[in-house]
């Protein structure tokens, strides 16, 4: 067992993980490696305690994050990262080298519930962060673009149906008092869909200004509907002004990873 972590969504949880066996391993190779957040809910369920056991799906994608880096840092004995990258500042390939467990000092739990109230368009709206499951939808309609040339009208179309999704599964109707769920979520859906354009834009912006409200865990970034850990701040060694920082994107799965065989 590692020592227990709290959930940084819901800093009174405490969760414990402990280290996988051989044979658990064996069944994590099921999963295609493409699907990692499918495979963080079946690792990150696997290797918890069973006395503090909640189901991870049910997670924030920031606290399912957080327990991945627990397990990697417990379990990895180099944890720095050697990383080469185009600098925005001055177009030049730097290296940036750099601790992972730095990223932890940056570490924050959340101010408040893991939700906030919004009033929209005469509705009222509850604004929750992104759970496991819905990463999980959010990968597979990713995973869709991959068919696709990037300038091709069926990627286009996708990727802004992603982004609709991200929104609708942040969102839910605090005055809706209808008990069938399906009924409740395609409510919500047809409201969406009748927004004018500008309202729409105006709803992104509010519910995107609540999430940075609830920031939570380690520094992060969500981007089409993928979570990418924020490196630290690296400065531009050729115009070596303190100000021109980059802050460089990780996804999870090149830097650390879910054990396999
Ligand atoms: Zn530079």
């Amino acid at each position: 067992m590692f020592a227990p972590f709290s959930l940084p969504s819901n800093p009174d949880q405490k969760t414990i993980i402990r280290e996988a066996t051989t044979a658990e391993t064996l069944d994590f190779c099921d999963v295609m490696i493409d699907h990692e957040e499918a495979l963080t809910t079946k690792f990150l369920n696997t290797v918890q305690d069973k006395a503090s056991y909640t189901d991870c799906a049910k997670w924030t994608a920031q606290d399912r994050r957080l327990a991945l880096f627990w397990y990697w840092i417990h379990t990895t004995e180099d944890t720095h990262v050697d990383l080469d990258y185009t600098c925005p500042h001055c177009q030049k390939t730097h290296n940036h080298q750099f601790d992972m467990r730095d990223l932890a000092s940056d570490y924050q739990e959340i101010q408040g519930k893991a939700e906030r109230d919004l009033k929209f368009n005469s509705r009222r709206l509850l604004v929750t962060p992104l759970k496991g499951h819905h990463m999980e939808t959010l990968e597979n309609m990713r995973l869709g673009l991959s068919v696709h040339k990037t300038d091709s009208s069926h990627y286009l179309r996708l990727k802004a149906d992603i982004c609709v999704q991200a929104l609708l599964f942040e969102i839910s109707f605090t005055d809706d008092h209808e008990d069938d769920e399906g009924k409740r979520i395609s409510s919500i859906n047809n409201w969406v869909r009748e927004l004018s354009e500008t309202k729409f834009h105006q709803l992104q912006e509010k519910v995107s200004a609540l999430q940075d409200e609830m920031i939570h865990g380690l520094p992060s970034t969500i981007r089409d509907g993928k979570i990418m850990l924020k490196s630290p701040k690296h400065i531009c060694p050729n115009t070596k002004d303190k100000e021109v920082t980059t802050e460089l994107l990780l996804p999870f799965r090149n830097y650390m990873r879910i054990p396999r065989i």
